[in-house]
């Protein structure tokens, strides 16, 4: 018997509510969800113990900065304590109707189904293809529940085997694709290797393709070229916690789910940021299954507050940047790689950078190395908007630019390099 709890399904009115009501909701619920864990959660009864924290201190969502954050690398070391699920597990074990690992290794029971963004007669009575793997991680038998409910016949293709994919794709008149955009278009052209025309010969009409960083390009071949019609844009799913955030048609950043509560906080001291500040992810899932409160998730972003085009009000993460051991700390602002090799990708006439961050006599002194493809025409203008970039985006400025010879820059080496030594 599988006991279906479930507090909080997505919850299409929530997401267009004004904020201030919507606050007032996610804040009722949210006390109900810290008193249930800590009756049914003995790992998050004693953080919140230690931490001198009662239940009723959490009233709303602000409250949350009161609870410290879970960080995986605890969940981990509380799994091998106490296993498998580390005190966080609040139902019965027998109640669960899966278990997944994921990379840490952390066992991750399945909880919420994953609900479907799509229009209720999407895909019903269509052959659709999921190339997510089946066994271990969560994402294959989540989304093909999902498919399932939308009314689709699935063929569960898992990962690997193109050569297999390309001929069941063909047979079976496969009309959807899911998986990573790469992995189609591996597919593709394999399928044009063996003498087909993808667009004629094939019945692909659509894919919902997530997963990767920089997916747009292929999917504007997709639509463009073979004219599949790519659904969604980048969703924010990790294995611990499902799905988190996902865009909307405006593309304008993933919009968060009113299943979670997701905070940027201070990696370093746990802090609350402001909007558009970029800190670390830490995700709240209105779970009763298995209570993760204030889970960080050591990805980087930062959240935009201001109401969508699309009418949703709910607040967005603008992208992924990076993970949190990546960033280094300049004059109390974090510069990440990500960051900067969004600015550096505006500058064509960059062949290679890097930043060197050092402290000559106690301040810190940050250089990028820049090595360029050409002579530059106005070389003080040049500097000024590459100046002028870095400091809108990244909140911080260089101290200088060097410019060195090409091939002074090591391929592969980090971009952000911190050589600081402290007295
Ligand atoms: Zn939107």
């Amino acid at each position: 018997m599988t006991r279906k709890i479930e507090l909080f399904r997505r919850d299409k009115t929530l997401e267009r509510l004004p904020i201030e009501e919507r606050e007032k909701q996610m804040g009722k619920k949210l006390q109900h969800l810290v008193k249930y864990a800590y009756q049914n959660a003995p790992g998050f009864k004693e953080r919140l113990d230690k931490a001198g924290v009662r239940p009723g201190d959490i009233r709303n969502t602000k409250d949350l900065e009161k609870i410290p954050v879970l960080r995986k690398d605890d969940l981990v070391r509380l799994q091998k304590e106490n296993p498998p699920f580390g005190g966080y597990l609040a139902v019965p074990i027998s109640d669960l109707e899966r278990i997944y690992q994921s990379p840490g290794p952390i066992y991750d029971p399945q909880r919420r189904p994953m609900a479907s963004d799509y229009p209720p007669d999407f895909g019903k009575g269509q052959v659709v293809m999921n190339t997510w793997s089946y066994h271990i991680t969560p994402a294959g038998l989540g989304i093909d529940q999902m498919l399932r409910d939308m009314g689709c016949t699935v063929f569960p293709a898992g990962t690997g085997n193109t050569e297999l994919q390309v001929q069941v794709m063909h047979d079976l008149k496969v009309a959807g694709f899911v998986g990573t955009p790469s992995f189609l278009a591996t597919i593709i052209k394999k399928a044009e290797e063996r003498g087909y025309d993808f667009k004629k010969d094939f019945n692909l009409r659509w894919a919902m393709v997530s997963g990767e960083m920089g997916g747009d390009l292929l999917r504007k071949m997709f639509q463009e070229k073979y004219g599949i019609f790519c659904l969604g844009g980048d969703s924010y799913i990790t294995a611990d916690l499902g799905r988190i955030a996902s865009s909307c048609d405006k593309n304008i950043g993933m919009h968060v789910g009113t299943d979670v509560i997701v905070e940027i906080v201070d990696a370093a001291t746990g802090k609350v940021l402001g909007p558009n500040e970029i800190g670390e992810i830490v995700v709240t899932p209105f779970d009763e299954v298995y209570p993760l409160i204030r889970f960080g998730t050591g990805d980087i972003s930062s959240l935009i507050v201001e109401p969508c085009t699309c009418g949703r009000t709910t607040p967005r993460l603008p992208k992924i940047m990076g993970r949190v051991g990546d960033a280094v700390r300049v004059r109390a602002m974090f510069v990440y790689p990500r960051q900067t090799d969004e600015i550096v990708s505006r500058f064509p006439e960059i062949a290679a950078y890097q930043l060197v961050v050092t402290r000559p006599e106690n301040r810190d002194e940050m250089v990028m190395y820049v090595e360029l493809t050409g002579e530059l025409d106005d070389r003080e203008k040049w500097l000024e908007s590459l100046d002028k970039d870095f400091r809108n985006v990244c909140k911080a400025r260089f101290d200088k630019v060097e410019f060195v010879a090409r091939g002074t820059i090591p391929a592969g080496e980090k971009r952000i390099i911190d050589k600081r030594v402290y007295y």
